[in-house]
């Protein structure tokens, strides 16, 4: 303000004297005017510049130097140009830092206006619902998800609960299920929320089928009990007749403990930590117990198949020994109760040139046909059922392989044709392999 009145007498000064000097004393009154007239020209120069500099942006890097008031209106402007920068930049900031917070959520989000137009989504949300955040921006989502079951959904405008739906990607063989919900914010805005339930959906449909094949086996071999029992009670049988049934009765009791006992190995292969590698197992002690169970098979059935047993090499296999010898008892005893008496079963350990270790059991048996093989290992899964329930079969028998082939880090392979037999190995990795400590342990287990 000093600086702004001390200009203004300077002009005025300056004017008094170019008049003074110019035109006497009659020249005072029109130097004092023009002096007037400098001083305002000056100030309008001033606040012209000011002007300009604020019309281009008020570029913070680019103050122009004027003195005065104007210079103080500057630096106030630009204290507060600098204050409002710094302010958008800490807020574009968070905004960045709460996008990729969004980006890195496990669940799709999109972001959507107060019209159901998409404003962002993550790129979770565009595989699941095969967006392209940019080439999508501003889209419609109503128009860009088709599901009806969405389309309900989004138009019925009632969000409490979640709404299923199949995936873009979706095909009979590899369904994919989302779900999605609508969680409405500020200014009339939605987020829609969307999670892949695909493994849930399916480990559901899993348990509902397993749940009813478990009940399925049950009640066969139970309404059979209960009508001899009924007949037992109501009926005054002679001792034979009476004895028949009683063995009937029996070998029905014996398919349910065999299908309880089949489903705690199971339940027990799932539910248990891995085998650790610090136990070792001679195969030829694998092989001696295997062998003589199936001989005792084979002969329960009434079978006179060939049975081959080939004398393993003196290795010892790392894994749980129990596990193991339910993995390889299942494939011989399948070879066995698959085969006809006339037909012939070889089984045996070898180790490959890469090191691994297979046993395999082949048999000269009906085969299985090519659409059945991938399907095998599924619990209840039987390619010829009555064939299975004659000979006690569970259709566990390869679920459990699998689970013990998974757990000891091996591969089940299956060679199959109808008509000509089928060969099951299990591949185990060298890793698990050292040489057996002396051949004196290869003694029959108890
Ligand atoms: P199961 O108790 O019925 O034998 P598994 O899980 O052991 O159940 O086997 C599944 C199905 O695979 C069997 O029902 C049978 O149809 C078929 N299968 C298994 N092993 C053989 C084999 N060696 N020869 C022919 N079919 C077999």
């Amino acid at each position: 303000m000093i600086g702004r009145a001390v200009t203004f007498v300077a002009c005025l000064v300056a004017g008094a004297f170019i008049g003074l000097f110019a035109a006497g004393d009659a020249g005072l009154t029109v130097g004092l005017g023009l002096g007037c007239l400098a001083w305002f020209l000056l100030e309008t120069l001033r606040a012209a510049r000011v002007l300009r500099w604020l019309r281009r942006g008020g570029d913070a890097a680019n103050v122009p130097d004027v003195g005065g008031a104007w210079g103080e209106a500057l630096d106030r402007t630009r204290r507060a140009l600098r204050l409002r920068e710094r302010e958008t930049a800490e807020a574009r900031k968070r905004l960045e830092d709460f996008l990729s917070a969004l980006q890195a959520s496990p669940s799709g989000v999109i972001l959507l206006d107060a019209d159901g137009r998409i404003e962002w989504c993550n790129q979770t949300a565009s595989d699941q619902f095969g967006l392209d955040a940019q080439r999508d921006h501003l889209q419609h989502i109503a128009h860009l998800v088709r599901d009806p079951s969405f389309t309900a959904y989004f138009q019925g405008r009632s969000y409490a609960q979640e709404v299923v739906i199949t995936g873009p990607g979706s095909t009979a063989l590899r369904p994919v299920k989302l779900s999605a919900q609508m969680h409405p914010y500020g200014g009339g805005r939605h987020l829609l929320l969307s999670r892949d339930i695909t493994a849930v959906e399916q480990a559901e449909i899993m348990r509902r089928d397993f749940v009813a094949n478990v009940s399925h086996e049950i009640r066969t071999p139970l309404t059979v009990l209960t009508g001899f029992i009924e007949t037992l009670q109501s009926l005054d049988l002679p001792a034979d007749e009476r004895g028949r049934y009683l063995e009937l009765m029996a070998k029905q009791a014996q398919r349910m403990q065999t299908l309880v006992s089949d489903l705690l190995t199971l339940s027990r292969l799932e539910g248990s930590p891995l085998p650790g590698a610090g136990e070792w197992t001679p195969l030829a002690m694998l092989m001696a117990q295997c062998e003589q169970e199936a001989r005792a098979l084979s002969v329960l059935l009434g079978r006179s198949q060939s049975l081959h047993f080939a004398p393993p090499p003196p290795v010892e296999l790392a894994g749980s020994s129990t596990e193991l010898m339910s993995a390889i008892s299942n494939l011989v005893s399948n070879a066995i109760r698959y085969t006809p008496s006339s037909g012939t079963v070889h089984v045996q350990w070898r180790q490959l040139g890469d090191g691994r270790l297979e046993f395999s059991v082949r048999d000269t048996g009906p085969g299985i046909a090519i659409e059945h093989i991938p399907r095998l290992t599924e619990r209840f899964y039987r390619v010829d059922r009555s064939r299975s329930r004659e000979t006690g079969g569970t259709g566990l028998g390869l679920a459990i392989v699998k689970h013990v082939v998974q757990r000891h880090g091996a591969e089940l392979r299956v060679e199959s044709a109808l008509g000509t037999g089928s060969t099951f190995a299990i591949v185990f990795p060298s890793a698990r392999l050292r040489p057996a400590a002396a051949p004196a342990q290869a003694s029959i287990a108890a």
